[in-house]
């Protein structure tokens, strides 16, 4: 049982798996953005750009392999909740790169439709 790499303490297959494989859909935006650092973690792009909001989507993803994803901090939150159709998400996503650590540091909108929650950008 491999833990979830956005550090809910779940493991990954009750955690952001069933996201990523399409089983359900993430609930709140925080749920959401979880799932998408997760899949940044594990490289999983055709997530990313199916939860990327259409007017906001780049047309292809590359993900830097040098880059590696290590730790998720939410820092605050607005909206977002399974009653809201919008919210922002605040995060510190901590990575190391050539033997560096660093972060990057959003306070991302999220929009929900058709039940499904969508990254639109960061404010
Ligand atoms: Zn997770």
């Amino acid at each position: 049982m491999h833990a979830c790499p956005c550090q809910s303490a779940e493991t990954y297959d009750d955690c952001c798996g069933p996201f990523h494989r399409g089983d359900a859909l993430a609930p709140t935006a925080e749920r959401l953005m979880r799932s998408r650092y997760s899949a940044y973690s594990i490289g999983d792009t055709s997530y990313l750009l199916k939860t990327w909001h259409p007017t906001t989507r780049p047309t292809s993803l590359d993900l830097d392999p040098d880059v590696s994803w290590f730790r998720l901090d939410i820092i605050s939150r607005t909206g977002g909740s399974m009653f809201d159709t919008a919210g922002t998400v605040e995060f510190r996503a901590h990575y190391r790169y050539n033997g560096e650590t660093d972060e990057q540091h959003e306070n991302s909108t999220f929009v929900r439709e058709n039940r499904s929650w969508l990254y639109v950008s960061a404010v």
